[in-house]
């Protein structure tokens, strides 16, 4: 194990749990040991345009999670934690197969329990010719040190804005603190990132990409989150406002009693309102979703695809 590998897991605190476990022989709260799990790696294209573009992302789905959020649609790998351990090499080595694929990018979901074990991979992937920007797709409840440790490696900031509200992030997601923990992390990526840069066919090549999720009743929530975003960083930051939510298929034992409001599917109007909100406050830079709202049929398949083209 390499010293930044030893400092950062024997003891960790990559996130806002601060669990200060030793990960060689103890789990924390997200029960992520030292190996790097990973579900996925294929060409994704249901991202926001920008990241998906024509080709897809070269999305890495990781396994476990830091959050504990009720109505996670990726339930089976960041709550059951399904996936396949892979080394460091191996996985440079998936970074430069999805480059050899035609991905825009190289897509990190839900990375931050393997932050540490991250950069080596993707040192060893640009040494061995990996040229793609780098996105870093979270869920918001970050550390600012665990950002700036990043900062090198990570050319697209991609986290969620989930709640404006305290008391939302600790009853759906378990996070203490989550909106003003998320405005401070999201505040460390502009400062590393700066604002948006495009290239000629659209893609983002550096910048901040803020996703909100309306949920079903939270208009007021989602209205407040808005404000807090434009108000903090303007148009520093793509918004990308999402009515996607989908009631979880297979949720946790008591779901249907303890969030009765997240068993249906969001009010169209309450989106339409949401937008609306959003024109009139002068956000210029923002993504909407049309047509119906996504369905389980965008959830990939977590059949380990890719985890194994490249040998390891
Ligand atoms: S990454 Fe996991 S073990 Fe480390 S502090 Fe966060 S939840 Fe705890």
């Amino acid at each position: 194990m390499n010293r930044l590998l030893r400092e950062n897991l024997t003891e960790c605190r990559l996130c806002p749990r601060s669990c200060g476990v030793d990960r060689t022989s103890r789990l924390g709260y997200c029960k992520a040991g030292t190996a790097v799990k990973i579900a996925r790696a294929a060409l994704h294209h249901w991202e926001e345009p920008c990241i998906s573009g024509k080709n897809g992302s070269g999305a890495v789905f990781f396994s476990h999670c830091t959050l504990g959020c009720l109505f996670c649609q990726n339930r089976e790998i960041s709550h059951g934690g399904k996936g396949q351990a892979v080394s460091a090499a191996h996985l440079g080595e998936i970074f430069l197969e999805l480059q050899a694929q035609g991905a825009h990018n190289i897509n990190l979901v839900t990375p931050t329990h393997y932050a540490v074990q991250l950069i080596e991979a993707l040192m060893l992937a640009r040494q061995n010719g990996l040229l793609l920007p780098v996105v870093y797709n979270c869920g918001g409840y970050e550390k600012v040190e665990t950002i700036r440790l990043l900062s090198h490696f990570v050319d697209v900031w991609l986290p969620d804005f989930k709640y404006a509200q305290a008391r939302l992030g600790i009853k759906y997601s378990a996070a203490p603190h989550y909106p003003e923990t998320a405005l401070a992390a999201i505040a460390e990526m502009l400062k590393c990132a700066g604002p948006p840069v495009l290239d000629g066919d659209g893609l983002l090549q550096r910048g901040v990409l803020v996703r909100h999720l309306l949920l079903p009743g939270q208009l007021a929530d989602s209205m407040q989150a808005v404000s807090l975003l434009y108000g903090r960083f303007g148009d520093d930051i793509i918004l990308s406002l999402m009515n996607q939510y989908t009631p979880p298929e297979n949720p946790g034992d008591d779901f249907d009693t303890r969030c009765p409001e997240l068993t249906r599917r969001v009010n169209p109007r309450h989106y339409e309102a949401l937008v609306a909100f959003a024109a009139e406050l002068g956000i210029t830079r923002c993504y909407i979703q049309d047509g119906p709202a996504a369905g389980s049929e965008f959830i990939p398949a977590f059949d380990l695809s890719g985890v194994n083209a490249s040998g390891g």
